[in-house]
């Protein structure tokens, strides 16, 4: 499925280096998608869309002409499941469909 203007996916909050704060899944809306013409690099790229992040205390935007965020599909640790979908690791400042339940 590919990512469109006004979804929901969820956006990989950074967490803090010395781990007071881990990673974590936000709400965020689709506001942008690539468009049909991308450069061949660009196309061999994860996919980035344009967010507005749902924080608990506020809303972040993260616009493609700022770079936007690339989709990260998530390694799954079978040592230590994160607290992030399915118990995957995901990078921060990345994007991923929300985990069906
Ligand atoms: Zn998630």
């Amino acid at each position: 499925v590919k990512p469109s203007v006004g979804l929901i996916v969820h956006y990989v909050s950074y967490g803090t280096p010395g781990g007071e704060f881990n990673r974590e899944c936000r709400a965020a809306v689709v506001t942008e998608v690539q468009g049909e013409n991308l450069t061949a690099i660009q196309a061999m790229l994860p996919e980035k869309v344009g967010l507005a992040v749902l924080n608990p205390t506020g809303m972040f935007f993260h616009p493609l002409a700022a770079g936007g965020c690339p989709a990260d599909g998530g390694q799954v640790d079978h040592l230590q499941p994160t607290n992030m979908c399915g118990g995957a690791v995901f990078a921060g400042g990345t994007w991923h469909w929300p985990e069906k339940i």
